[in-house]
């Protein structure tokens, strides 16, 4: 006959202090810690060298080529006429651009052959009205000047 024998182990016991404390203890660490974040829009963060993203328009130097539009992945440039005087951009056209879907890429800027189009460090380009896409006049302005 086959006797089968479980041994039952006894659960080890632990004692909960050690667990508070420890706790206590990372508290403690990070109390004294600078924090991670920032009172923002008080404070702001330094960005990083390569961050980008509002993209400006020189209208003087813009040729009309259209390049920037040919060259944008996800259509976000549409080239708009623009009812002013430039010897350079005899068809008066110039590119708008919908941040609505523009993914920051920089293939416009590095295309454009006049430097005109080119993307910056602003980002603060929150609104209230029911669109994304600044007409060239407004990509030409500083942010503050935009209509909201
Ligand atoms: S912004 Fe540059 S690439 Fe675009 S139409 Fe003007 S000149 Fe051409
Ligand atoms: S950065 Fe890229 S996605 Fe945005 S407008 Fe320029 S080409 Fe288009």
């Amino acid at each position: 006959m086959v006797r089968l024998v479980i041994e039952v182990k006894e659960p080890r016991r632990s004692i909960p202090i050690i667990g508070s404390l420890s706790g206590m203890m990372l508290v403690m660490r990070h109390l004294f810690r600078k924090p991670v974040t920032v009172q923002y829009p008080e404070e702001k963060s330094k960005l990083p060298d390569r961050f980008r993203f509002r993209i400006f328009l020189k209208l003087d130097d813009c040729v009309g080529c259209t390049l920037c539009e040919q060259v944008c992945p996800n259509g976000s440039i549409t080239m708009q006429h623009v009812d002013r005087e430039n010897p350079r951009n005899k068809r008066m056209i110039y590119p708008d651009v919908n941040f609505g879907t523009c993914t920051v890429c920089r293939n416009c800027e590095e295309i454009c052959p006049t430097d005109a189009i080119y993307l910056t460090h602003v980002f603060e380009t929150s609104r209230t009205r029911n669109s994304f896409t600044y007409s060239p006049e407004e990509l030409a302005m500083q942010e503050d000047e935009v209509k909201k």
